[in-house]
């Protein structure tokens, strides 16, 4: 798949030298773990819990932590894809400076992205949070305490309601993350929003600034998008093929 969109998109990965790669649940669909909104996705089979309902209600909380144990599960079984292990490779050369994520399934680190590049805007799956003082708890506890009691363990350290430590709708955005994808929006000289429906805000909001400071705009996503208007340039094809295509073109010039 050697055509001008992708040659286009070389170019740019070439060039530059604090690219931002961001990221949406598309960009783990090869390795097995379903997307939101299409159809099989985690929304077409289960209406998303609110913050608000996971707080009001122990038996909404049950559920809440029943359905998180079907995602881990999912999650657990799944190892990083080509366009994880494509972006640690242009962050090791120097063109990526930061991915910031949507997801939750902290696969940019297991393809060898270091954590100090990896900005989790909705949080991480792989622990869990007591909402009153933040105390850390793992996830195997909690589920080896609702095993035995039926319901879900309050914090050791103060009583509180402990939930993974994702971001629900509805609930704070985390300000460290905020900050930190806002910062590295700014210093972009390139901005890639792969496989993202860009409809979750605040997340989206970050490659509308990208097009907001003249930042180029780069979209690649199976479907268009509402942004699709700011961007200097819509591929909508599968990312895989799209980023395999670009290093292929990349090796090309090179030669
Ligand atoms: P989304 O489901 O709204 O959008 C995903 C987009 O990716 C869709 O437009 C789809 O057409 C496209 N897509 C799917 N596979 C693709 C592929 N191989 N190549 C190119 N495009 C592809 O997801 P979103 O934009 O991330 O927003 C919804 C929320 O879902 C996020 O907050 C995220 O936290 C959460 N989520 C995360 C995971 C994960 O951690 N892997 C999985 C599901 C949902």
């Amino acid at each position: 798949m050697v055509d001008q969109d992708i040659e286009e998109l070389a170019g740019l990965v070439q060039r530059a030298r604090r690219a931002v790669v961001f990221t949406g649940a598309g960009f783990s669909t090869e390795c097995g773990i379903p997307d939101f909104r299409s159809p099989g996705g985690f929304w077409t089979r289960f209406k998303p819990i609110s913050f608000q309902e996971f707080t009001a209600s122990e038996e909404t909380r049950i559920e809440a932590w029943r359905r998180f144990f079907v995602i881990r599960e999912t999650l657990a079984g799944a190892a990083p894809g080509r366009p994880h292990l494509i972006t640690a490779e242009l962050v090791g050369r120097g063109h990526v400076a930061h991915v910031i994520t949507q997801n939750i399934d902290g696969l940019d680190a297991r393809a060898g992205v270091p954590s100090g590049r990896i900005v989790e805007l909705h949080g991480n799956g792989t622990y869990a949070k007591c909402l009153e003082c933040g105390e850390r708890h793992e996830i195997d506890w909690v589920k080896a305490e609702l095993d035995r009691a039926g319901r879900p363990p309050p914090c050791v350290a103060c009583g509180g309601i402990v939930k993974s430590a994702t971001i629900s709708f509805g609930q704070a955005m985390p300000e460290q993350a905020m900050a930190d994808a806002r910062a590295a929006t700014f210093k972009a000289d390139l901005f890639l929003a792969m496989g993202s429906s860009l409809q979750v805000f605040p997340a989206a909001g970050f490659p509308v600034s990208a097009a907001q400071n003249r930042t180029p705009l780069v979209i690649v996503n199976r479907e268009p998008t509402g942004l699709d208007g700011l961007a200097s340039l819509v591929i909508n094809r599968d990312v895989g093929d799209v980023l395999e295509s670009v290093m292929a073109c990349l090796a090309e010039a090179n030669h």
